[in-house]
């Protein structure tokens, strides 16, 4: 018997509706070719299944992406899957919470797009970001789903072979399996639903056991996006299942259990304004999340509220890493003179200030301001991993205080076990949910509505499953 053929590829990014920052072409970063089965680095061949990688398109997230690079992009992949003849399988790398103006569901367009191109018969497989958003149209259009079952996410190769093996095996064993999704009317942070933190830590620990039971292939909990304003923002379960009676039982179930832990949701970590962060600080070394501008979840990353704070307050040692700004980036290899603070849109004050000392590494520019270390980097980037310090010649061990942009704390920063506190800063991703616009979403969702009548639903996309 012949291979088995299948395209690999797809498109991953998380858009905040509330960032003024629009994504297009030049933020995304396109992995092909023999990169993109190395980053799903799962044994094809051992199933007799010939993969063809097509592109995985990939932005740090920002604001809408323009719909203009939204289409193209879409006419693209459809037009690569076409170019291949018949495919057997698709396997579809999404994140699940873009949002492009006018369009109510981004990745439901792409992946009935992709239906369409392949026909019915082609089995499709996704893996998510467990911050996306379901709706009817993807389910309905999908037979294979894994979304991580770790925030921060350390589970990412995991997901997609997760994904890998359930396409794998239908193709290998003939069979079609069915996905089912419960909406569950809750939408948090990813702060607030760490999956290192209770409740969602057993709650995640618990869908390893639903998975165990009759004719269930893969269990999720999607939390879903709170910063996009729109009509499908909730959270969800998403059941893949050889049989949809036991899928909907088991979807159903985790739905529940979300709902039941609804108010146990929180941020893990001491929260409030950059004054009470400043009067909790105890000599040791410590570290202040500005969560409201964190561009992993969205946010320019180029606001200076905390550093005004700073600066007024004049703190021993103090790194702030980092802001964006180009502009301040070009003014500092003319001198020392910079103006920084909302040049990427972004919001808050802009302050002109004068650098004492300079120094260039790796697309940034270290200055000193009195007592404080400003890293400035050229373009939007988080500063997560220890190397991102050493990579610029920076001894963490050398600062009384760390200020990242960033909401819970990366794994790496979280393991220095040293005193943190999240602010709940202004910006894109701003943690205060209830103060956020909610224009479009019109269901009633906890938090931004007390309530407790809540009976779920399992639905295969087209009809409720009973
Ligand atoms: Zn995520």
């Amino acid at each position: 018997m012949a291979s088995k053929k299948i395209a690999i590829g797809g498109i991953s990014t998380e858009c905040s509706s509330y960032s003024p920052l629009y994504q297009s072409k030049h933020d995304f970063k396109s992995i092909q070719g023999q990169a993109l089965l190395d980053l799903v680095d799962f044994p094809f061949s051992e199933f007799d299944i010939k993969p063809y990688p097509l592109f995985f398109n990939k932005s740090v997230p920002g604001g809408p992406i323009e719909k203009e690079y939204f289409t193209q992009v879409k006419n693209q992949f459809i037009e690569d899957i076409h170019s291949l003849g018949k495919l057997d399988g698709v396997l579809l790398l999404m994140h699940g919470a873009m949002y492009v103006e006018d369009i109510e569901d981004p990745e439901g367009e792409w992946i009935a797009s992709v239906r369409k191109e392949v026909g019915p018969k082609c089995i499709i497989s996704v893996s998510f970001d467990l911050h996306g958003q379901m709706t009817d149209q993807i389910i309905s259009n999908i037979d294979a789903f894994a979304a991580f079952k770790t925030a921060p996410h350390i589970d990412v190769k995991e997901t997609y072979q997760r994904s890998s093996m359930m396409l794998s095996k239908a193709l290998n064993e003939n069979y079609r399996p069915y996905v089912l999704w419960s909406a569950i009317p809750v939408l948090v942070s990813g702060e607030m639903s760490s999956t290192f933190e209770e409740p969602c830590q057993s709650i995640y620990e618990s869908l390893e056991l639903y998975n165990q039971e009759p004719n269930i292939l893969d269990c999720n909990l999607m939390i879903g996006y709170v910063w996009a304003d729109t009509k499908r923002a909730i959270a969800s379960s998403v059941v893949t299942c050889t049989d949809e009676k036991s899928g909907a039982i088991i979807c159903k179930s985790i739905a529940n259990l979300y709902w039941d832990n609804r108010k146990k949701l929180n941020y893990g970590m001491r929260t409030g304004d950059i004054h009470s962060a400043l009067d909790s600080l105890e000599d040791d070394f410590s570290i202040i999340a500005d969560s409201g501008d964190n561009p992993t979840a969205g946010g320019v990353g180029d606001r200076a509220d905390i550093l005004k704070v700073i600066l007024e307050t004049d703190l021993k040692g103090t790194l702030i890493a980092g802001i964006a700004s180009k502009s301040a980036y070009d003014e500092l290899t003319n001198g020392n003179q910079f103006t920084i603070g909302g040049t990427f849109g972004g919001g808050g004050p802009s302050l002109k200030l004068n650098a004492d000392s300079v120094y260039f590494q790796s697309q940034c520019v270290i200055v000193k301001v009195n007592k404080t270390t400003i890293v400035i980097t050229e373009l939007r980037r988080p500063f997560h991993s220890l190397t991102d310090f050493t990579d610029l010649k920076i001894d963490l061990r050398s600062f009384q205080l760390l200020i990242v942009k960033s909401g819970y704390l990366s794994p790496e920063l979280k393991e220095l076990s040293v005193p943190s506190f999240m602010v709940l800063s202004d910006g894109a991703v701003n943690q205060d949910l209830h103060s956020i616009a909610n224009k479009k979403r019109n269901t009633k969702l906890y938090p931004f509505q007390d309530f407790d009548d809540f009976v779920p639903d399992a639905s295969n996309g087209k009809l409720i499953v009973s």
